[in-house]
This record gives C-alpha cells, structure tokens and sequence, in this order.
C-alpha cells in the first residue's frame, strides 16, 4: 500500500496520524485541545513501550486549495499560489511507512 498525500480516504476511520518523533512508532492520541477555530493541539504518546515518549502535536490548515462554500467569517486563510506549484508531488516529503 503506498501513501499519498492527495488521495486519502477521509470516511476511514485511522487511529493516528502522527508518529513518534524519536522512535517512529505510531502515536496514540490521548486529547485533541481546540485552541482556535483554525488550530488544534494534539495530546500524544508513543505506542512503542520501549519508548514511552508523550508529545504535543499541532495542527493548522495554513493555506487554502479551493475556497469554501460556506467560509466561516472569523477566519482568513491565505489562498494557495497554484502557480508556484505546478507539479503538486514533486516537492512533497512522501510519507513514511513503517
Ligand atoms: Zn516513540
């Protein structure tokens, strides 16, 4: 199964998103702090045993693709520059998998 980043199935249900910095594992999320309407802290810790490590994770949207159609008025996003970006996967770090 090989990861992209355009194609993923957001109905799937994924235990986590996020990998352990120090050890890769994956990590399980304990608790989601909505800080903004726009920005998220993730509350992690490693599922590795040997590892043990907890972290912090955030998570913003920082640009916009295609602008909404129901746009929430308390937000303000900077649009993507599509021109500056011509072949989307080319500089785009592949996920890794374990
Ligand atoms: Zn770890």
């Amino acid at each position: 199964m090989s990861h992209t980043w355009i194609k993923k199935p957001s109905h799937t249900k994924k235990k986590s998103t996020f990998k352990c910095p120090d050890c890769g594992a994956a990590c399980r999320i304990s608790q989601t702090k909505i800080l903004s309407a726009t920005y998220k802290e993730f509350y992690a810790s490693c599922s590795s045993d040997k590892c043990g490590g907890r972290y912090v994770f955030g998570s913003e949207p920082v640009r916009v693709l295609t602008p909404s159609q129901t746009p929430n008025p308390n937000i303000t996003l900077p649009l993507h520059d599509h021109n500056q970006d011509t072949s989307p996967s080319a500089n785009i770090e592949k996920e890794q998998s374990c």
